[in-house]
Formats: C-alpha cells, structure tokens, sequence
C-alpha cells in the first residue's frame, strides 16, 4: 500500500545542495513526489511504500548536506496519495513569509579547489568558481528565495556546459545559483596606475597583480563582501606605506596566507586553531606568533604583538593569486581609516584610489559589505572579536516567539539585529558610527537586513545614550522604543545566545555606556532577570578629566585616578606641565570632568603610571599592551567593597609602591590582572546567585578572560559567556533585542 507524506524543513537549508540531495535520495529509494524550495524553508512531498518512505524520512534529516543547518522538520502523511512515478523538482514560489535562512558566504571547497588547480579541467584558472558546498551567498542575494534572478549573478546568463550541470541533478553545480566558467561567468579586469583598464585574459590579469604585490605595490582586490587592500607582508617599507596612505598607524594587519603549512612557519596552530582556520566561514584567526618567523613577517604588519590576524585564501580568485607572487600577503579591508569597506567599483575608485597603486577588479556586483570575521581561540572556547563573513546572517534561535523588533545597537562596532518569531538576525558588523561613511551605512543596513526578510517592526530598541546616532535613528522611526542600559545590553546578549530569563549575575566591564544615573558606567555587576535589571555594584566612581578625550588620552584616565586619591600627577616628565596643570584644574573647578566607573579606564590608568602606553592608537591599545606584558604570578594587590562600590584606591597605592621600588612592569601586570580575578569570584560570591554572565569588550582580554572563568569554575559557579557573538559592542544588539522581546513577549 503506498502512503504520502509532506514533509517541510526550515533553517539553513537553501543554496546548499539539498534539493540534489533530496532529489537524489528519492531516485535511489525509487520513490515519486516532489520538492521545491520556498521562501519559508524545503517541501517535499514523498510517496511509496510506507517503509520506504519512513527511510527517506529518516535519511532526509541524518544523511543532510554538510553545510546545511536544519532548525526545524515537520512530517505530516497526506489523506490522499496520487497517481505519479517520478520525482521533481518544482520551480521556487517567491509568496509566503520570508523565514527562511539565508547562508553566510562559504569558503571554496577542496572540489572547487581542484577543478581551478587542474589544466584539464574546463574552470582551470577560473576566479569564479563554486557550487553548491561553497561559494557566494550573502553577499550576492537581492531578495529570497535564493534563486538566480535574486542575485547579482542575475546578468551572467549561463553557457550551455554550466546549464547542463546546473539542471543535472545529479551534479555538484546542480541547481548552484552563481555557478558560471570563464565562457559565461564574471570577469576579473586588471587596473594599471594610470586607470587605464587593459585588455587582458583572465591569466594575463593575475599575473599582473601578482609581479606587482612582488614588486612591492599596494593592490586593491575585490574579494567577496568587498574591497580589500593586500601587499606583501614581508616588505617594510611597503607596509609603512600602506598604514600612512590608510591613515592607520599601529593597529595590527592581519595577513592571508597561501596555506596551512606556511602559517606554521609564523604562528604556532593548535587543532582547534587549524579547524577554525579551515572551516567554511574561514575566518581571521588571532594566532601566537613562533619565534622562528619563517616568512620573515616584516615587524610593522602587527607591531608589539604577541598575536598575528592569519587567514587562508577562501576564494577562487584567492587561491589563484597566491598561487604565484608573495606566500603571505597583509589583507585589510579597502578603506581609509576607520570607514566601511569599499564594495562597488566605482567607490573603490574614488576612495582607494590614493592609497592602492594598482586594482584587481571584477565585474560580478557585490550586494551589501561583509568584512572578514575575526575570531580567537582560547582555553575557553572560541571568542568572537568582529562577526560578519562566513557568519553574518546566521540566525540566533530563541526558547520563545518575540514580537517582531529591530534592535539598533550601540556606537562603536556597531551591528543591527531584526528578531522575528524564535529568532533573532544580527547583522554584519558594521563599524564606528561616528564616521560619517559608517553612518551612512548603517542607514543602508538598517533599511537593507529588514527589506531582505519582508520584516516590518513593531518595536526599535536602542541604547540608553541619547547622543548615539543609533538612537537618534530609532527615536526618528515612529514606533513604540525600549531603550536598554548598555551594559544590561552585554549581560542581555550573553542570556540570549544561552536561552537565560532567569536570575544571573552579571560582570559587565568595558569602555563606556551611559549609566541609568546619567553618568559613565564601565565597571558593572547587575542582577539581571527576565527583562529588567538591578545595579548590584561598580567599580567606585572616579573623575574623567576630558570625557571621550581620556580613551585615547590614558593619562587623563591615571590624573583621574590620582586625584581621586589625593595624589598630584607626576607626569611633567612625559607631558608638558602646562597640560597637566590645565587638566588638574579642569578637575578642580569640575569642567569637562564627568565621573566614571569604567573598568576601561582604570585599565588605561595603571598602563599609564606604568609608562606602558600614554597614548592610544586604537581602540583598547593600551588594555591590550598592558595585557600583554603581564607575567605569570600567584600575587595579587588588595581591594575592598564599601557599599557594593568596588574600592580599588588600596589596589593603586600598591602599584604605586610596586612601581617605585623597582618591581617590573610584568609582575605589576600580572598582579593586577590577578587582582581583577579575585574581583569577579568575591564579587559573585556576595552577590548569593549560582550563575554568572561575562559580557563587555573588556573580555576581549584573553587572560582576565580564561583566568576569570577557570577562578568563578572552580568556586563552583556556572559561567555563562558569549559564544557566537563579540563580548564587545558587536554583541549589544542581540542584548537589546532578547530584553526587548522579554519585556514584550507575546
Ligand atoms: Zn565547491
Ligand atoms: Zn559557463
Ligand atoms: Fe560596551
């Protein structure tokens, strides 16, 4: 007797071969029916004997593409079977609501790999190659369901050779959106200095990029999610260049590498390290460095660090470009300072044109900007710094349906989110809204994820700040706003990825955040429940002379400090006395010196009194060299509670004493940090809850961080920190979203 059955799978389960597979699957158990693909996940309708069709059941979920995510499957049998005896592939439906994942773009797979590496091969050399395990996705699709003509591959119509693969379905290319070959597919276009394109092959173009990355020229490439900027890593003079044309002094560079071997030769990987590495999202991963260098890394690409951003090749054009010309190459994204990558060809020319000497372009359109991830892997886990290529727009998944809300995230690393149902969409990071480029872009976003997703909002939620832009955006909408404390926000964001609504304690520490007091908050513990929160403690207030000035000033950050204990700054020796009286007397008469509880700051404090770093050039760059010189040590400074405020000015007098007898700045560092631990336990001990929430960019810290879990495991509390998302602000949208979605739930 034969049976019916439809069958509907949601998640990330277009784009990704599934209807070949299910296709093939039903051919071999030789049984009838049908599958499309619509914008709300997989159907299938399946008929035959009731065992059969139970097996394919069965097989459908456990036998599933690689790359693909199932969220959800549901099974209903059919009343009535009907008179058929094949299987089919429908043609996409576009009606319907848009639930379906959308796939982050995926790194080349070995197959690809092999077809571009192979002479006799019809895409040997092909910059544009891919299939259904690997390819473009995010930042090709216009609309969904994922389908040609919703993609920038829309204008390349397929040659004969790629048609057949592509309604083969028992090809890999079968059914590949941006499946193409030289004959029919995009083109790469090589741009001398003079911006005279020439009229090259494909080959005679790389080949040109590539003596020109030897010769030591600065190339802008048109990767995936947009422009990139690469010369040779082993070129100092070519390096400096660079960071005085992108106007980026010191932040380090991360490289890409032509393949696993040769990073060994530079950083020391760990099987984890090497599983991130080559996974399909192929991230920057932060690696330790190895003393021998092999590759002779010039010393500007990440100067006085420990660490190196490294990532494979992870497209076609990629991997042939590494093939010939330098092994290791600086990559950082195509632009000036600290504005949005570059992604269409004309804007590359306006902006990167005084910074790149030459341009390897292409005429495939790029759809939004997705920068490359950068990821870090520690004793803890793995730990999310900037989340966006191979990541962006995976969903996280919720216990419970939320209204329908966009949440518009912080100021600095700025990302977006829309939450629909059990799920919530953070965007890729977006960047500095205080750059003029960034905002705009963020305006672009804003208007872009929630278009993609046929999404309207009920609700906006933002930050408290009123000055943020992103704010003032969500107020300008028109619809009911949240505004949610941003280092509630953190401990939000960490709940949400761990499905948390009840009871955590929460240790928020990073830069800045507009407190519920109108002063700068930094330094947080918060009991948080459901959707509210209660400050529990903070770090003891200290006066910030010049506000904002002091994060990249730390030296106003230890004035503050000193003041605070009665001490007069001795800096004459590093700045001008003039200056420093000016900034002890804005703190006498109160001027521009609002009160702060940042654990930031106190960060940039004791890097200054150390003579560590006395000016920043990037964000967290004196955290970060403090960090960096600490020593292992079991010794620590005292602290005290007065009133739930964490008095730190015993902690200070020790370091100043430390410093002033000649014990090393490591040792000091190591102290501190130590010092920090002992906070968090003390601080959950007294606080009587069992579960505790890491959150704010001050984890970013990998010692604090994995020092910090391993003390709160070991006095037996469950810690819960950021899995997918930054600690940082990259993360405050999700926070905003699960608090906004708790306090209005359906
Ligand atoms: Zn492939
Ligand atoms: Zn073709
Ligand atoms: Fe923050």
């Amino acid at each position: 007797m034969l049976i019916r059955t439809y069958i509907t799978i949601c998640g990330a389960v277009q784009g990704v071969g599934f209807r070949p597979f299910v296709y093939r699957l039903a051919k071999n158990l030789e049984l009838s029916g049908n599958v499309a693909n619509t914008s709300a996940g997989v159907l299938i309708e399946i008929q035959g004997t009731k065992d059969i069709v139970e097996e394919f059941c069965r097989r459908v979920v456990s036998d599933a593409p690689e790359v693909s995510v199932i969220d959800e499957v549901k099974f209903q049998d059919l009343a009535t079977v009907k008179d058929e005896s094949s299987f089919t592939i429908i043609h996409s439906d576009s009606g319907g609501s848009k639930t379906v994942t959308i796939l982050p773009d995926l790194a080349t797979c070995n197959d690809c790999i092999d077809d571009i590496s192979n002479s006799e091969n019809r895409r040997y050399g092909y910059s544009f190659t891919n299939c259904t395990n690997c390819g473009p996705r995010f930042s090709i699709i216009n609309d969904i369901p994922y389908d040609r003509p919703n993609t920038e591959m829309r204008k390349f119509k397929m040659c004969p050779n790629c048609q057949k693969e592509y309604d083969n379905p028992l090809d890999r290319r079968f059914h590949a959106q941006p499946n193409a070959c030289s004959v029919c597919g995009p083109k790469i276009l090589f741009i001398d200095t003079d911006n005279n394109p020439t009229p090259l092959n494909e080959k005679e173009c790389l080949k040109l990029a590539q003596q020109s990355l030897t010769n030591g020229k600065i190339l802008a490439l048109k990767g995936i999610g947009g422009y990139q900027l690469l010369c040779a890593a082993t070129q100092l003079d070519v390096v400096a260049s660079l960071r005085k044309r992108k106007m980026r002094e010191e932040k380090p560079f991360a490289v890409m590498v032509q393949n696993l071997e040769t990073i060994k030769q530079i950083c020391d990987v760990s099987e984890e390290e090497e599983k991130l590495l080559t996974s399909i999202s192929a991230p920057i991963v932060l690696l330790q460095k190895n003393k021998s260098n092999k590759q002779k890394i010039a010393i500007n690409v990440a100067p006085e660090n420990p660490y190196l951003g490294v990532m494979l090749p992870y497209s076609p054009l990629h991997h042939l470009l590494l093939n010939n010309g330098p092994k290791v190459l600086v990559c950082t994204s195509g632009n000036l300072h600290d504005e949005p990558i570059a992604i269409s060809n004309s804007e590359a020319q306006t902006r990167l044109n005084k910074i790149a000497d030459v341009f390897l372009t292409n005429n495939r359109q790029i759809a939004r900007q997705v920068d490359d991830s950068v990821v870090r892997q520690t004793e803890k886990g793995a730990q999310f710094l900037r989340r966006a290529r191979g990541y962006a727009p995976f969903p996280i998944i919720h216990k419970k349906d939320y209204p329908n809300i966009l949440s518009l995230g912080a100021h600095l690393k700025n990302t977006i989110a829309i939450t629909t149902n059990n799920r919530t969409i953070l965007s890729q990071h977006i960047g500095d809204l205080s750059n003029q480029e960034a905002y705009q872009s963020f305006l672009k976003i804003v208007e872009d994820l929630p278009r993609l997703y046929d999404f309207k909002p009920d609700i906006v939620a933002c930050d408290l700040h009123p000055d943020y832009l992103s704010t003032q955006h969500a107020l300008s909408l028109g619809i009911p706003v949240i505004s949610v404390q941003h280092h509630h926000a953190h401990i939000a964001s960490v709940m949400a990825e761990h499905n948390e609504d009840s009871s955590v304690f929460g240790i928020a520490w990073d830069g800045t955040g507009f407190g519920t007091d109108k002063t700068v908050w930094g330094g947080e513990f918060l009991v948080c429940e459901k959707g509210n929160f209660e400050r529990w403690g903070n770090l003891m207030p200290f006066p910030l002379p010049g506000g904002d000035l002091a994060a990249k000033e730390p030296q106003r950050s230890a004035i503050g400090i000193l003041y605070k204990l009665g001490l007069s700054a001795n800096f004459n020796h590093l700045w001008n006395p003039n200056e420093v009286k000016l900034v002890e007397q804005s703190l006498e008469k109160n001027i521009n010196t609002p009160m702060t509880s940042s654990i930031g700051r106190l960060f940039d404090a004791i890097s200054s009194l150390l003579d560590i770093r006395q000016i920043t050039a990037y964000e967290g760059h004196s955290a970060m060299m403090l960090e960096f010189c600490a020593t292992n040590t079991d010794n620590s400074y005292s602290f005290d509670w007065l009133n739930n405020e964490l008095d730190w000015r015993q902690m200070v007098l020790e370091i100043l004493k430390d410093r002033d007898t000649g014990v090393s700045n490591g040792e000091i560092s190591g102290k501190f940090h130590n010092t920090l631990v002992n906070i968090m336990v003390d601080s959950a001990k007294l606080s009587g809850l069992r579960k505790i929430a890491l959150g704010g960019g001050v984890f970013q810290n990998r010692l604090l961080f994995e020092k910090g879990i391993s003390a709160l495991q070991k006095a037996g509390f469950e810690v819960l920190t950021p899995i997918n998302v930054p600690a940082n602000d990259g993360g405050i949208a999700l926070g905003q979203a699960f608090v906004a979605g708790l306090v209005n739930q359906c």
